[in-house]
């Protein structure tokens, strides 16, 4: 076989029909999502001035398989199914007898893996009557995955983006303006949520936490307006779950199937949409796959988090679940992973955490730095910060194979280009980033705030 990359590329027919919801399969079942006000189970009359009806319905299906509509399927078509890719290029720089693949969902006309969802909700918005969806945005990825499905879908599209990243990244911007959307710099003024915050720090530099408070509040006060979530809910995660299953028929391909499987978490659909496919693999019984989920020491999730009940906005109107958190008053430093910032992590992927069918490891930024350009001069693609994480992980575990000798198959999901990341690229090749720990006082102070709930 030649040194260079070998691609394991799918005909279309074969983008799979279903998404996995990995629900059917787990040893327990998820835990009950609590009401902001009154702390009880939330029934789906509470999340419908929220989200459409079959949004909803897939939210708390235990349904193994759920059909992908066809328009869906078709939207699809213009980036599915994407490769697996083995770095012959990159296992020679290492000069490791591992084998690492890497799974790319940088092609799609986001550049991430956010696509997977953002149809697929625009889709069912669409199909319900709603005129219009509201989101929150970080560093930008899930602003232009909506703007983009919602042009797709007729439907309008405002973003509350963090004000840090709506400054530091304005290219992001105009991207979603480009697709339609209307942008603002959150905390705004244009809802109570943004009022309450700037009441108390006019110069509050925002956050995932705060944005989603917004969204929020604006799609509930709006009869015509619906609000869709980029991440951590379990419908978001199951879309996600495309990525795995092209993977397994891959590896087929292939002739070979993975030892060890990294990714990287933010709120964990990615993470989940690759693994999870995997997981099910593990818990039947029929593998015993190592399945590592890769986050920023600066926000420390799962490593550091607790596992207990916690709003997933910052001023608490949204329902209550049972994640691993870092306090929802946490306000994250400016690492460049601006993916990778947020308070909580996905419930599923939490309770398999906490079960131990999923082992979490944190990476600070000037490590997880190298590896993105170990990787992007080896395979000639430049990986955002956030599955950089994931790299580092991989990365590491290919050069303990080469010193034990051992020839183990490692995958790595690669969600994302990082075309608009030259930012923290320049800084990182100039010598001028910095490493940074979130102090053990801060995340305990923030965890003084959880909500008082007697299930938890
Ligand atoms: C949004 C994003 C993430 C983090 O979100 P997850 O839900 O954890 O996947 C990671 N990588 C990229 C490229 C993203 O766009």
């Amino acid at each position: 076989m030649s040194t260079d990359q070998v691609r394991f590329t799918l005909p279309e027919e074969e983008i799979p029909k279903h998404w996995y919801n990995i629900v059917a399969d787990l040893p327990s079942p998820p835990m009950p999502v609590l009401h902001p006000g009154t702390k009880q189970p939330v029934g789906p009359q509470d999340l419908a001035p929220l989200f459409p009806m079959e949004i909803i319905k897939q939210e708390v299906s235990s349904e193994r398989w759920i059909e992908i509509p066809r328009p869906v399927r078709d939207i699809y078509r213009q980036y599915r199914p994407s490769p697996l890719v083995r770095a012959r290029r990159l296992e020679k720089a290492l000069d490791t007898p591992a084998h690492i693949y890497y799974k790319y969902e940088g092609g799609s006309p986001s550049g991430s893996h956010k696509m997977n969802t953002a149809v697929a909700q625009a889709f069912y918005n669409k199909e319900e009557g709603a005129r219009r969806i509201t989101t929150e945005t970080g560093a930008g990825q899930w602003g232009t995955a909506l703007s983009i499905a919602c042009q797709m879908f007729g439907l309008e599209c405002t973003v509350y983006m963090v004000k840090v990243s709506f400054e530091q990244k304005p290219h992001r911007r105009t991207v979603m303006e480009t697709f339609g959307a209307t942008v603002f710099a959150s905390p705004t003024s244009l809802t109570n949520s943004g009022r309450s915050i700037l009441a108390n720090d006019p110069n509050s530099p925002g956050s995932l936490g705060i944005a989603i408070s917004e969204a929020v509040e604006d799609a509930a006060t709006h009869d015509d307006t619906k609000y869709s979530l980029g991440s951590v809910l379990n419908h978001v995660l199951m879309h996600q779950t495309v990525i795995g299953l092209e993977t397994l028929r891959q590896f087929e391909m292939a002739g070979e199937y993975p030892d060890e499987i990294y990714g990287c978490v933010g709120g964990g659909s990615n993470f989940g949409g690759l693994a999870f496919p995997f997981v099910r693999e593990n818990l039947l019984g029929h593998t015993r796959t190592k399945i590592v989920a890769c986050e920023p020491a600066a926000c420390p999730t799962l490593t550091r988090g607790r596992y207990a009940y916690d709003y997933g906005d910052t001023v608490g109107i949204t329902p209550i679940v049972k994640m691993h958190t870092l306090g929802h008053g946490f306000v994250p430093p400016g690492i460049h992973a601006g993916g990778l910032r947020y308070h909580g992590a996905a419930p599923l992927l939490s309770l398999l955490v906490d079960g131990g069918y999923v082992h979490p490891v944190a990476y600070s930024q000037l490590e997880t730095f190298q590896s993105a350009l170990t990787f992007a001069r080896a395979e000639g693609i430049v990986p955002a910060p956030e599955p950089a994480h994931a790299l580092r992980g991989a990365i590491t575990a290919a050069l303990e194979a080469k010193a034990s000798g051992e020839k183990k198959v490692i995958l790595v999901g690669v969600c994302g280009h990082g075309n608009f990341d030259m930012l923290a690229y320049e800084k990182y090749i100039a010598g001028e980033l910095e490493d940074y720990e979130y102090p053990a006082e801060k995340i305990a102070e923030a965890m003084t705030h959880l909500p008082d709930v007697a299930a938890g």
